[in-house]
């Protein structure tokens, strides 16, 4: 069975108010995440580079093995980047612009203070800019694909001839849904009954 990746926007933005929301949830579950030393030194360079030095002390990159299908995440005011470590599997350029598109959320908040600011406006497209993605889009998708099962049980129809697949086996006794519902009114019939194939 061949199955597409399914495509959806990778990028997201968390921003939770520090004026309505005091106390604030942390960013990551313990034991899922890893920090990484070379991309939190680089942010921290880039960072110092812009002169935005509350942002270069307490920035941090770490890889999330939870996610899924989103390719990273920036975390205010935790000034936390998380980042999908299949990343680590695609050409170095998405990871890099991952890295950035998130780094970009991050100063367009740190600049603004309290002012609100549109998660991809102005300020985050000029971040962009400055960081070497001009043409960044809010959204982008990556091939990610979902985790895929092995299928190793297959269970055949004697009548429609469907070969239904399984990850794990079937140890009731059933009939073909399909059949049993079309010739049966939905009742099981053992006429209808499965049979385990070889694989
Ligand atoms: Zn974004
Ligand atoms: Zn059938």
């Amino acid at each position: 069975m061949l199955r597409m990746g399914r495509l959806m926007p990778q990028l997201e933005f968390r921003w939770v108010s520090w004026l309505r929301v005091p106390a604030l949830p942390a960013p990551v579950q313990e034991g899922t995440a890893k920090q990484d030393c070379r991309l939190t030194a680089w942010c921290v360079e880039t960072c110092k580079g812009l002169y935005l030095n509350e942002l270069s002390r307490r920035i941090g990159v770490s890889w999330n093995s939870r996610m899924q299908t989103t390719a990273g995440r920036a975390w205010w005011p935790d000034r936390a980047i998380e980042l999908n470590p299949k990343l680590k599997d695609l050409p170095s350029e998405e990871l890099w612009r991952t890295l950035k598109h998130e780094l970009a959320h991050l100063i367009a908040y740190e600049r603004a203070g309290r002012r609100h600011t549109d998660p991809h406006g102005p300020e985050w497209q000029a971040a962009c800019a400055e960081l070497g993605i001009p043409n960044e889009q809010p959204f982008h998708t990556l091939p990610f694909k979902r985790r895929k099962m092995k299928r190793n049980y297959a269970y055949l129809c004697p009548n429609c001839l469907t070969v239904l697949q399984r990850v794990k086996p079937i140890r009731r006794t059933v009939a073909c849904y399909a059949c049993c519902r079309k010739f049966n009114n939905g009742a099981y019939h053992s006429r209808y009954r499965l049979i385990a194939q070889r694989t």
